[in-house]
């Protein structure tokens, strides 16, 4: 059984490491449905003095050079590589997730994300000055926003605070950082090293409920951007509490991302990807591969191989040799997997080819499943599951899989998978999505941008458009 000793359970506010003052939370391994941990969320009082401490610090923070600001990210990124065993222990933990999975997958891009942002700070670059009205000089500034609240997941709970912390950050913003609910452990533990290396105030992090923390944080007048990773509902709650004061938006939300894979594919390339990429995480995962749409020729070869192949993905305890698969986050969100999956076994048409059911035994843990047959109305097509259920669509040719595939709320993630660069690349630029792979899936570089289109969201993390998103444009005028 993993352990991993739990030292950081107190917030940050102003620098100081304080224990909250609201109600008692639990927070649980998944695998084991044990309490890890009783957490007091924050008080209104402390979100307002989280708020206050950034406001505070702003006025410093703001004034420092690029090059500061980046040496500070980079030290923060090697105390988190210092660090890498114990985070990943404490992220499978709470999670539930493989510890190997978390220790070389997520921390290298984690510390990555912050050296990436340590290097973008001192490479911004915009329109050059010059004389637009005789007699005037006019320059463009790229000035930092003010106190950016960040509201995290928890699917990647360290991943999504380096996501959200590090622009923020780079472009001479401060911040009050909360993450979920149910995966405070490895931020409080991030809090610790921003506290020893960040001046007071910079960086904040409060813990609670959304409707109850998150809701205070995001009404706060103090607040000038939101930025939020999680559910389209919750989105709109950012919007309205940002209608209030006008207040900037950065939004993450879900998605349902279709996988168009033509009968020119190589299938079995195909198979291990969707193998891969539609239960990565327990299939928790905004950019999951999890609506494919198969070409006819290769339709029933290809439900057959991948169904095989999801029947044996290994599932156990994060530490457990060779585990591929941990449980889903808590109970809730199994019975919400089930809910769907269930659902489809009522229509005729759908047929459950692998998986399809819970898993008797502690945790909360759902077999991998595939739903062969599905129809473009179908709810398991249209719906986010955000869990470890794949659909297959037959399509019967290239229009109908483009016009499928652009058929969702969602605009997040896609893939094509094809031996024909030429086809490949017609198919990628007709998709409505903020990013579209070919031959592959899920793949992130913290140089690439990630983010939606229409209910997936706006705003990117990572890359320099992010450090953009997180500075406001200025003009300044001088006559001479
Ligand atoms: P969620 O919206 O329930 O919670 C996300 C965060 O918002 C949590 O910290 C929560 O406490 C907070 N929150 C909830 N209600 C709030 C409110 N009224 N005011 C302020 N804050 C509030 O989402 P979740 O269940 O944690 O995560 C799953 C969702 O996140 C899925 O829909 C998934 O697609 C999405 N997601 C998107 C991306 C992306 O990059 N687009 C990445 C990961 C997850």
């Amino acid at each position: 059984m993993l352990k991993a000793p739990i030292q950081s359970t107190r917030m940050l506010i102003g620098g100081a490491f304080v224990d909250g003052e609201g109600q008692v939370l639990d927070v649980l391994n998944p695998a084991t449905g044990e309490v890890l941990l009783r957490l007091p969320e924050a008080s209104v009082e402390q979100v307002k003095a989280a708020v206050a401490a950034a406001e505070k610090a702003f006025e410093g923070w703001s004034q420092t050079t690029p090059k500061d600001r980046s040496m500070l990210l980079l030290k923060l990124a090697d105390k988190i590589d210092q660090h890498a065993e114990e985070l990943a222990r404490l992220e499978a933990l709470n999670c539930g997730k493989p510890y190997q999975a978390v220790l070389n997958d997520e921390i290298p891009a984690i510390s990555d994300c912050f050296r990436f942002f340590a290097g973008a700070a001192r490479a911004l670059t915009g329109a050059v000055a010059g004389e637009y009205l005789a007699g005037h000089t006019s320059m463009i500034r790229r000035d930092p926003i003010g106190v950016v609240a960040s509201i995290a997941p928890w699917n990647y709970p360290l991943m999504m605070a380096a996501w959200k912390l590090a622009p923020v950050l780079a472009a001479g913003n401060t911040g009050v950082l909360k993450p979920s609910e149910q995966t405070p452990l490895t931020t409080l533990r991030l809090a610790e090293f921003l506290a020893e290396l960040f001046p007071a105030g910079v960086v904040n992090v409060v813990t609670g409920v959304g409707e109850t923390v998150g809701s205070s944080l995001i009404h706060q007048p103090g607040v000038r951007m939101i930025s939020l990773t999680g559910d389209v509902g919750t989105g709109r709650k950012v919007l309205e509490a940002a209608s209030a004061s006008l207040k900037r938006t950065h939004l993450e939300l879900g998605g349902k991302a279709p996988v168009i894979v033509m009968d020119d594919a190589d299938l079995e390339a195909a198979v291990q990807g969707i193998r891969v990429f539609g239960y990565y995480n327990a299939g928790q995962d905004c950019t999951a591969a999890c609506r494919v749409y198969a070409g006819a020729k290769i339709y029933d070869r290809f439900v057959a191989e991948l169904s095989d192949a999801v029947k044996g993905i290994k599932l156990g305890l994060q530490d457990e040799a060779g585990v591929e698969m941990g449980p889903l986050i808590t109970e809730r969100q199994r019975q919400r997997v089930a809910g769907f999956v269930e659902r489809a076994k009522t229509q005729k048409h759908l047929e459950v080819t692998a998986g399809g059911h819970p898993l008797e035994g502690r945790g909360f843990f759902y077999e991998p499943t595939v739903i062969a047959g599905a129809r473009q109305d179908d709810e398991i097509v249209r719906r986010e599951v955000f869990g470890p259920v794949v659909s297959v669509t037959r399509f019967s040719d290239t229009e109908e899989a483009i016009r499928w595939a652009n058929d969702s709320d969602y605009g997040l993630a896609s893939s094509v998978w094809t031996q024909d660069v030429g086809k490949a690349m017609r198919i990628a630029s007709r998709l409505q999505y903020g990013c579209t792979w070919i031959n592959t899936h899920f793949m992130l570089v913290n140089e690439m941008p990630h983010g939606g289109l229409k209910a997936s969201g706006y705003g990117k993390d990572m890359s320099l458009y992010a450090l953009e998103d997180y500075t406001v444009v200025r003009h300044v005028m001088v006559k001479h």
